[in-house]
């Protein structure tokens, strides 16, 4: 009987214990999903834009620190309008010698390289000449009497090449160096840089164990999980002629989506729109685009792809990204007719 008892008593004791320990995981569960269901949210102006980092978790607002910290070291390795950095470094160094690089550097502008070459030159980061003379240099875009004649045109087209520039390295992940072969050559990193620091951001919250968050780095959103609620981060796509109109809503998990467009950095010159996004083939600015939005795997990719496909235009952008796996786009035309790509996520558009 004693035994009997004292197995009782014990079978009792692990009862208690079991449900004791169901309790006790409970509470912890909900404190823990308590803390993760608070959204903190920041935002800071930088990289000539607006960033905005949401996450959920116990050291979200850590988190969120460090990684707007990661984005500004390495936009201060990118930004070809900050002299002290790396690509201002390759610019003012062009027709002379190499430069050192960090391996950030050398991934950007390696996977860059790729979608020049793979655009067939239509995506060329070397475009500075250009962008400098179609009056983009400045803060707020404008360009004074008839704009450039085409001798201009011509004279800046030979200083952009893609294949002029030359980036090595020894050991992957390592760092290397990169020279632009003519003086007056002129990196541009501006269809990649935000789309890339969006990436290491997206790391540096991943290092503090954080599981659901959104950056948006101006044109480029990158979102990794959820929502507390256990449904997707969505997305809108804004119309590219209607100010505060929404042509969609994108469900985004671990991936990254970005737009180019012609409604933000551009002037009218002659009744005519002037953007930002010049077709290196031609030297001047797009004009068969309102928008591109691109949905990749990595906010580098997003942003490069969405630049890319801008210049190549409906027809041809729509190619491209049909052909390329994990990667899909809607683009508007000038005349406003929508190309909704095969893996688009969503078949609802409105424009
Ligand atoms: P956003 O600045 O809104 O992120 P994009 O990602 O589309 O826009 O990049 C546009 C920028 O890319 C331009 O402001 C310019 O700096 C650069 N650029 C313009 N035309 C080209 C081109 N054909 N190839 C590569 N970069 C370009
Ligand atoms: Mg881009």
């Amino acid at each position: 009987m004693k035994v009997v008892g004292a197995y009782f008593l014990e079978d009792k004791l692990n009862i208690y214990m079991f449900f004791l320990s169901l309790i006790l995981s409970f509470v912890c569960c909900n404190l823990c999903c308590a803390d993760n269901a608070t959204l903190v949210t920041q935002q800071r102006q930088m990289l000539h834009t607006y960033v905005e980092i949401k996450a959920y978790g116990d050291n979200a607002s850590a988190a969120i620190d460090a990684a707007f910290n990661e984005m500004e070291r390495v936009n201060s390795l990118l930004n070809n309008y900050d002299p002290a950095s790396e690509i201002s470094q390759i610019n003012n160094n062009a027709g002379g010698n190499a430069v050192t690089i960090s391996p950030e550097t050398v991934e950007a502008l390696q996977t860059a390289l790729k979608f020049c070459k793979l655009s067939g030159g239509a995506l060329d980061i070397t475009i500075g000449p250009l962008v400098r003379l179609w009056g983009f240099t400045q803060e707020i875009p404008s360009m004074k009497g008839a704009g450039p004649d085409s001798h201009e045109i011509q004279k800046a087209r030979q200083l952009v090449d893609y294949q002029s520039l030359q980036v090595l390295q020894d050991m992957q992940g390592g760092p290397g160096t990169a020279r632009l072969a003519k003086k007056g050559m002129w990196v541009d990193v501006g269809s990649f840089s935000k789309g890339y620091c969006a990436d290491k951001a997206i790391a540096v919250l991943k290092k503090y164990g954080i599981n659901n968050a959104l950056v948006a780095a101006g044109g480029t959103i990158n979102a990794i999980g959820k929502k507390a609620d256990g449904s997707q981060w969505k997305v809108a796509v804004r119309h590219p002629r209607k100010e505060d109109d929404f042509m969609t809503f994108v469900p985004l998990c671990d991936a990254s989506i970005s737009t180019s467009g012609d409604y933000e950095r551009f002037y009218m010159k002659n009744g005519k729109r002037k953007g930002h996004i010049i077709d290196p083939h031609t030297g001047k600015p797009v004009d068969r685009m309102q928008s591109v939005s691109v949905v990749a795997a990595s906010g580098l990719e997003s942003d490069l792809l969405s630049t890319t496909l801008f210049v190549l235009g409906p027809v041809n952008g729509m190619r491209l990204i049909d052909s390329l796996p994990g990667t899909s786009a809607l683009l508007v035309s000038y005349d406003g007719k929508l190309g909704i790509s095969k893996k688009w996520p969503v078949k609802t558009v409105i424009y």
